[in-house]
């Protein structure tokens, strides 16, 4: 049995168990002994799930022999606690929802269980999925694995520390505002929101629900596009899910770029970033250019700078909507009290962190009346500005390349204290969500050892031509292969 199994990707796993040199069990007990050996400093999980996965494992073998070849069967992964799963809690990184055990299954949980799905557990997150470093979670902060004093990102650092650790082979997060591509970019894997409407918000949490998609991590692009597949589709019970035909996204894998048109927009290299960072993703684009891409560095958006205003309008509008079912008599955590009145407002007091009941306040002030027209109508019709701005420069470009992150991962407790700073770290993940469209991270190299992340961003449902030019500068470069030194 090869040594490190737990550093296969998805496809070297694959290989493996399809030729039957390991089954699926001994790659699940490698996956789980690698996170009894690192998950003490990562701390990447909110619930382990190790007698499930193994359980699951058996029953991949199984079909295995009996020569299933779903392409996710057998291979263990960890899923971000904001995806509804059946039987197994789903805590949001939150106390309201600490105990809280759904009795049903997210429509990706659905899909990829259908694959033969093996679960190693539930990854933290910022509590509800309001954040940029995993430290808002309600239990504890993950730590990223390439330096253990650094943040992961966030929302879904956990599931990016999982498969950057080698904790699973892969794994899903959800982005509303940069909540993959982020956390991509600190760890050093790939991540990929889809475009809204690609992947069944069936049993995902609601944070902003018109923002929100789940979407996959994984060591590869080849891998993303794997991972990407099996959750895409329609699903009735997603009102904004869309009905078009999943395209095979591994066939728009190939090593060059030949006829790419890439935009360079100029408003993502901004005054604040960090040099080192915007050399670094100027190096991958001339790496693009050598692949055989025409490249436009000149490329205006020109409402860029209103995304992140218009973001702390809406995505905290949404929230505050969508947090109110949180009352303490339906599920989850609940303070008895005299009447209950008292009961709602001990519950939330308690049971919400200090981000939570932010937003809540900012969405319940920018829908009040009287202030309803000045706040959130206005940040729509921004919104529709900078979505046509998109919509204008894809017409003249295939994709368009940024970096993911204005900075390499930063310290733990560096922007706690202060929302702006830790609201700008998404400046540039940020306006794909407010257009719909979709966007990819890929590790683009190093600056003092921490990774950076190259952002590729395709118009709606353009996930091929994103996966294209991932995988073309993966096969060029060798950045994605390094491992962190855990
Ligand atoms: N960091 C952003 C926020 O705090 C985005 C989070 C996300 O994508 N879920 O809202």
């Amino acid at each position: 049995m090869p040594s490190n199994l737990f550093r296969s990707s998805l496809g070297e796993a694959r290989a493996l168990l399809d030729r039957r040199q390991v089954s699926s069990v001994e790659l699940t007990r490698a996956v789980l002994d690698r996170i009894s050996e690192v998950e003490g400093r990562v701390k990447a999980f909110v619930t382990l799930t190790p007698e499930l996965a193994l359980q699951q494992a058996e029953e991949a073998d199984r079909r295995l022999a009996r020569g299933d070849t779903s392409p996710l069967l057998g291979i263990p992964a960890a899923i971000k606690d904001v995806i509804s799963t059946r039987g197994v809690r789903t805590t949001c990184s939150s106390r309201i929802l600490e105990n809280f055990i759904p009795i049903y299954d997210a429509g990706v949980m659905e899909r990829l269980n259908d694959q033969g799905l093996v679960m190693v557990g539930k990854t933290n997150m910022d509590e509800f999925a309001m954040g940029s470093s995993t430290e808002n979670s309600a239990f504890f902060p993950t730590h990223n694995p390439w330096d253990l004093e650094r943040a992961p990102g966030g929302s879904s650092g956990g599931s990016a520390a999982a498969v950057s650790a080698g904790e699973a082979i892969y794994s899903l997060g959800s982005d509303t505002g940069g909540s993959i591509r982020q956390p991509a970019s600190f760890c050093g894997v790939a991540g990929m929101k889809p475009t809204y409407g690609r992947v069944s918000r069936y049993g995902l949490v609601a944070f902003a629900s018109s923002l929100d998609q789940i979407g996959p991590f994984t060591r590869d692009v080849a891998d993303c596009a794997q991972v990407l597949q099996a959750i895409s589709g329609y699903d009735p019970r997603d009102s904004t899910s869309v009905n078009v035909p999943v395209p095979d996204y591994s066939k728009a894998l190939v090593p060059d770029l030949k006829g790419v048109r890439v935009g360079v927009p100029r408003e993502y290299f901004v005054e604040g970033m960090q040099t080192a960072v915007a050399d670094r993703v100027r190096a991958a684009v001339g790496k693009l250019q050598e692949l055989g891409a025409s490249v436009d560095w000149e490329v205006s958006l020109p409402h860029t700078s209103y995304a992140l205003a218009v973001y702390y309008i809406i995505a905290p509008s949404e929230a505050s909507a969508n947090l109110s079912r949180y009352d303490g008599v339906k599920y989850g955590f609940s303070v008895p009290a005299e009447n209950i009145w008292e009961a709602v407002s001990r519950t939330r007091q308690e049971g919400f962190g200090p981000e939570v009941k932010r937003r809540i306040m900012l969405g319940t002030y920018a829908l009040s009346s009287g202030y309803y027209d000045a706040y959130y109508v206005k940040a729509q019709k921004v919104r529709t500005l900078i979505k046509s701005d998109f919509d204008k420069a894809f017409e003249k470009y295939d994709i368009l390349v940024t970096p993911t992150s204005p900075t390499v991962p930063f310290r733990l407790g560096e922007k706690l204290e202060d929302p702006i700073q830790m609201y700008l770290s998404d400046i540039f993940t940020i306006p794909v969500n407010i257009a719909g469209i979709c966007g990819l991270s890929v590790p683009a190299g190093f600056v003092d050892g921490l990774p950076v992340g190259l952002q590729i961003i395709g118009p709606a449902f353009g996930e091929e031509a994103v996966l294209r030019a991932g995988f073309a500068y993966q096969q060029a470069t060798g950045w994605h292969k390094r491992w962190p030194p855990l």
